[in-house]
């Protein structure tokens, strides 16, 4: 989990946008809105089953939890009252993005 939280803190986690940036990819969005770039921000805390899920945890009315600078909300969150599930939440995501992301891979379902 450190190496999670380090890689999201450090604009290492590979989402459609960083690895585009890297020059590994030719597109940068989405593949769940295909309107957007998919940076951690949007990866974790935008997208629309990540905001479903910090709904359904009771997170997303929490105070400057819709922010949208990654590191202040790694920051924050991170080391809070709620940490665990925090992190738990955020891994979570990342492991269903990951699923679709293959799946569509896989099944030859992208652009
Ligand atoms: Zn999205």
């Amino acid at each position: 989990m450190k190496l999670f939280i380090w890689k999201i803190s450090h604009n290492a986690l590979p989402t459609n946008s960083t690895i585009f940036h890297r020059h590994l990819s030719s597109d940068s969005v989405c593949i769940r809105r295909l309107d957007v770039d998919e940076d951690a921000i949007h990866c974790l805390h935008d997208c629309g089953m990540a905001h479903d899920i910090w709904t359904d945890l009771g997170m997303a009315n929490k105070d400057d939890f819709m922010t949208r600078s990654v590191y202040q909300w790694i920051r924050k969150f991170t080391y809070s009252d709620i940490t665990s599930l925090f992190v738990v939440g955020m891994w979570w995501i990342w492991k269903h993005r990951n699923m679709v992301f293959f799946m569509v891979v896989m099944l030859g379902l992208s652009g």
